[in-house]
């Protein structure tokens, strides 16, 4: 058939479907109820749409009436300021007065619990399954989902595949109950056309807790074994299970999860799985499960929906700096709909075809193609959600009869995160339904117009538009974060091993210092090891004495002169260079980490990501500071305003962030023109002489930067006393950088300098946790600051205050989640905690645990590998007062006190109460509480509803004020000035009377 014929007759089908509902409304869109008022106020207000959707998010969490009432107010004004749509109801009621804020609440809170029920069959397995017989005399079919999203222990995944079970067991026994639907085909469990009347959804991420593409097989394998038992007793009862697709990360996981269940069940068909017409991969990904169904003779099922997540994938992606993995263009959506559709509809023999949408010109083309290629009626069906788009189900099940609602059941507090999905999909401009139903509907020939078309059109509109200019200042791009590793890329999983083994395979060399553009090689050398296999050596380096760094000095110095005088853009030409060079062998320079300090994976990239950040960062910024400002506008005046570099700058480094930090103090020392003598720590050496390749291989001059591993007892203080040396760089322990300070601020003979001390230190950070916290996210995220890297990062959390009112809630869930975290060594993505640093670490941070179990009680602590390596504990410590010394002292392991706060303000209190001021974090969702923690939670860094660790360069410029550091801000607008002096250039342009202003761009341009 002709592609104009095809869609003419889609068309018409279409028009007849929307004839057949002519003045009907969806409840959503019906204005006559609070839920339809509230939608449609919510469209025409942007502002208000997101309140709504905020308290909608946090309503389940508000226990008491007074929470209700504050975050009423909080949300939507006073009474008095309230939006009439909200309030009218209790305005009538006459509800307002003194008592008014909790009648309205009781009002509002109703309000919300009847829209929840409008998408959820229930909140109890006899309340579905009675609402169940209700759908089925309305002669729909239903397919019940447990509501739950990502659970967060494997007591939760287990009582997510429990509730299956009970869920089936009740259902087992209904089905014998229900007639079979448009007659069934004799069997007692099967609808129409052999259709199982038990039909079931299964969320991959809620089975097994850790999912992870990182550790994608260890994830199949988890998934596999929990979603066996669901399936089991699926196919026991003759049902049907569908696995539900969700975020774009766990896409490839719960596809190899499906083909891997589908060999064990080859010749059972009542087992499908989701895809989604929005990704980009969607014909690729359907092409290849086609092929393979038939390749081994599977029967399959696919359920083809146009994805749920495209607000998440869309920002997700921009934030790490990845490719969208959606489309952008809704009409690239629906027409990848239609063509994805005939693929199916193509292979029906082999695969059967649920079409879920309640978009009625998909629809209609799915009937027009089925009916071309003569697709028998039982091999497709129709899905909706419950709640939405009732006209549209009765009249799909009118011209069908096969239609299907996707009916969730369960917790109101789980099923919280669906029903704000579904009220944003339903409100969002793109929406199918809201445009047919909503107050301005749009003309149907518009609705029913080919997606192909339009898409087209829309393409040929924007080819036509101006190239938006790319270019930055200067002729760059502008800077742009280095994206982070993609573990749903299949390159980069195995990138890691690949390179882990490479770094094996040779031998373990000896690692030289670099003085003045030579390798020099000394006698005394320690060996650089693995701390989770302290018996694995990667390397022999060699130790700089006091004589090796007084030549590394007069190096720097002797090259001092001319790279100062080189210009600014040359400089910032190294470092763009030196970048290229670093991303060239991102996963060599990642692998170096995971084997010496013990780093994971992503966090062994991340570190990599953000020393490359930092050399583009930089060279852009000494780009921008380089040009010297003009000042002033008086008349015969010519004043510029310039920098010039410090002198000799000493880079001293930690090994926690081995790469970034050292890269980002060198450069930024480097750019601005002053020369380096850098001293890595001895346990990241191998990992601070990937710095040396780089800026050599990028061509920079001999003299310019110097490596010189040593002992710090041997050479710390010589290195910061020296007079040749103008600037100390320093990152590091509190007492370390205090004695620098003290060390460096004594003058020695024939200094001429009064050094700069840049110096960054510990923390003891805290996220609170506010009695309205979403624990959802809370948890994972507060596990992911405290106990990533091994709780060995300066901004990680060591403590979590609590409100009294959600701790033991919060305890609770925390405990079980940390219980999921496996120690074991880095380089296995299975574990998600590795050794600490060394033997020195590892007995200081068993001391603190020992104390903490004096100050307060061990709620939990991991087991941990036997055998050799610097293994400690995942720890957590309840019962922590601001005066024990478990919540003053900086840890530097995986120690978490946790603390329970009395109220918001003593929460801050606490929260400020150390001698530190590096980062915090605090989840909330009281707006009030949000903008007092702006003002008053004292940190360098505050994160509020995230992790607090993984400051990105530009986006969050890192470090402290206190004891946590100086107040300079690395990766930030200002950092470059602190390596630098600033000068003044005035001339007098006044010649005998006569103003030469043209003089200007010449003298110093
Ligand atoms: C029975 C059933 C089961 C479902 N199961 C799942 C599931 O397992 N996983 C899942 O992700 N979703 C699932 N969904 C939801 C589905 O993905 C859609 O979000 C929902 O059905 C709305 O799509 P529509 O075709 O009905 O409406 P339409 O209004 O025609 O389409 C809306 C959809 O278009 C896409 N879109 C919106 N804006 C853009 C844009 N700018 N560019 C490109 N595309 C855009 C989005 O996918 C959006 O949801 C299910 C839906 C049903 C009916």
């Amino acid at each position: 058939m002709q592609t104009e014929e095809r869609n003419a007759r889609i068309i018409a089908r279409g028009k007849a479907l929307f004839a057949s509902i002519a003045g009907e409304k969806p409840t959503l869109f019906n204005t006559s109820s609070w839920t339809g008022k509230i939608m449609e106020w919510s469209m025409r207000n942007e502002q208000f749409k997101i309140q709504l959707f905020r308290f909608v998010d946090v309503f389940p969490s508000l226990k008491t009436s007074e929470q209700l009432t504050g975050h009423i107010r909080e949300y939507f004004g006073s009474e008095q300021d309230m939006p009439p749509v909200l309030s009218s109801g209790a305005r009538m009621a006459g509800m307002f007065g003194t008592l008014g804020g909790s009648l309205l609440a009781k009002l509002i809170s109703a309000n919300i619990h009847e829209m929840a029920g409008q998408f959820i069959i229930g909140e109890q397995v006899g309340a579905a399954v009675r609402q169940l017989g209700k759908i089925r005399r309305d002669g729909f079919a239903a397919v019940v989902d447990v509501l739950g999203e990502a659970t967060l222990s494997d007591e939760e995944a287990e009582a997510y595949i429990a509730t299956y079970q009970v869920l089936l067991g009740a259902l087992e026994h209904e089905q014998q109950r229900w007639e079979c639907l448009r007659g069934g085909v004799g069997d007692p469990e099967l609808d129409w056309g052999g259709s199982p009347k038990v039909n079931v959804s299964v969320k991959p991420t809620a089975i097994f807790c850790m999912a992870n593409p990182q550790d994608f097989e260890g994830s199949v394998q988890a998934i596999l074994k929990g979603i066996r038992r669901i399936c089991a007793r699926v196919v026991a009862l003759k049902g049907f299970l569908c696995i539900d697709m969700e975020s774009y990360r766990f896409k490839d996981i719960t596809l190899e999860v499906y083909r891997r269940l589908k060999l064990e069940y080859r010749d059972y068909p009542h087992i499908g799985i989701v895809l989604q017409a929005y990704l980009r991969d969607a014909d690729r990904d359907l092409a290849d499960l086609l092929s393979w169904a038939v390749a081994e003779n599977i029967p399959i099922s696919v359920r083809l929906v146009k994805g749920a997540y495209w607000d998440y994938e869309t920002v997700r992606s921009a934030q790490m700096g990845w490719e969208i993995p959606v489309r952008t263009v809704k009409a690239d959506t629906d027409a990848t709909y239609e063509r994805l559709a005939r693929m199916i509809l193509e292979q029906h023999q082999i695969c059967h075809f649920a079409c879920a949408t309640h978009n009625i010109r998909s629809i209609s083309a799915v009937i027009e193609i089925a009916k071309e290629l003569q697709v028998p009626e039982a091999r497709f069906e129709f899905q909706m959600l419950y709640g939405m788009a009732e006209p549209v189900r009765r009249a799909i099940l009118k011209e069908t009869g096969r239609v299907r609602l996707y009916s969730p059941y369960g917790d109101m507090v789980a099923g919280m995160g669906y029903l704000v999905r579904r009220l944003l999909e339903n409100t969002s401009n793109e929406s199918f339904l809201r445009q047919s139903f909503s107050g301005k509907a749009r003309i149907i020939e518009r609705l029913l117009e080919d997606p192909a078309v339009t898409f087209a059109q829309e393409e040929a509109v924007q080819a036509g538009l101006p190239n938006k200019s790319d270019a930055g200042h200067d002729g760059l791009p502008p800077f742009a974060n280095e994206p982070m590793v993609d573990f749903t890329r299949a390159d980069h999983r195995v990138a890691f091993p690949e390179a882990i083994a490479r770094l094996r395979s040779q031998p373990a060399g000896i690692c030289p210092l670099f003085i003045g553009g030579s390798d020099s090689v000394t006698d005394d050398r320690i060996s650089s090891r693995n701390p989770a296999h302290p018996s694995e050596i990667l390397g022999q380096v060699c130790q700089a004495g006091i004589p090796e760094v007084d030549c590394a000095i007069r190096s720097a110095s002797d090259a001092l002169p001319a790279w100062r005088d080189t210009p600014h853009r040359d400089r910032a030409t190294f470092l763009l260079n030196a970048a290229g060079i670093a991303r060239g062998r991102i996963f060599d320079l990642a692998a170096t980490q995971v084997l010496e300090v013990g780093k994971q994976w992503d966090q062994a990239y991340a570190d990599v990501c953000e020393a490359i950040d930092f050399l583009e960062y930089y060279a852009r910024e000494m780009i921008r500071l380089g040009v010297p400002r003009r000042l002033g506008a008086v008349p015969g005046e010519l004043n510029h305003y310039l920098y010039e570099p410090k002198g000799v700058a000493a880079v001293i480094a930690p090994w926690n962030f081995p790469l970034a930090i050292s890269c980002g103090m060198a450069s930024a020392a480097i750019v601005s023109g002053n020369t380096v003598v850098f001293k890595p720590s001895n346990l990241s050496a191998m990992v601070g002489h990937h710095l040396v390749d780089i800026f050599r291989e990028a061509g920079l001059p001999p003299g310019v930067f110097n490596f010189v591993p040593g002992r710090g007892e041997v050479i710390g203080d010589f290195l910061v006393e020296h007079p040749d040396i103008s600037l100390v760089a320093f990152t590091g322990s509190m007492e370390v950088g205090l004695r620098i300070e003290e060390r460096a601020a004594k003058i020695h003979p024939g200094q001429l300098n009064v050094k700069k001390v840049i110096c960054e230190m510990g923390g003891k950070n805290a996220i609170i946790i506010d009695d309205d916290a979403d624990l959802d996210e809370a948890v994972p995220q507060l596990l992911g600051s405290a106990f990533g890297f091994q709780g060995q990062k300066c901004s990680a959390c060591s403590r979590v205050i609590v409100l009294d009112a959600l701790y033991d809630r919060f305890v609770e869930r925390l405990v079980k989640a940390a219980r999921a975290w496996r120690v074991g060594p880095a380089e296995d993505p299975a574990f998600a905690m590795g050794a600490v640093v060394d033997a020195a670490a590892q007995k200081k941070i068993s001391e603190y645990v020992s104390l903490g179990r004096l100050e307060g009680t061990v709620l939990y602590e991991s087991p941990v590998p036997q055998g050799e390596g610097y293994w400690v504990p995942l720890t957590i410590i309840g019962g922590i007062r601001p005066e024990h010394r478990l919540a003053r002292e900086e840890i530097f392991g995986p120690v978490l006190a946790v603390m329970r706060a009395k109220d918001f303000d003593q929460a801050i209190e606490w929260a400020n109460c150390t001698g530190f001021a590096l980062t915090g974090g605090l989840f909330s969702r009281s707006p009030e509480h949000l903008d007092r923690a702006r003002h008053a939670f004292r940190v360098g860094n505050l994160y509020i509803n995230r992790g607090i660790t993984g400051a990105m360069v530009e986006r969050q410029p890192f470090g402290g004020a206190r004891m946590s550091g100086t107040g300079t801000k690395a990766g930030g607008p200002e950092y470059l000035l602190n390596f630098m002096d600033p000068r003044v250039v005035t001339e007098n342009t006044l010649r005998r009377g006569f103003a030469a202003e043209e003089a200007d761009d010449k003298r110093l341009g």
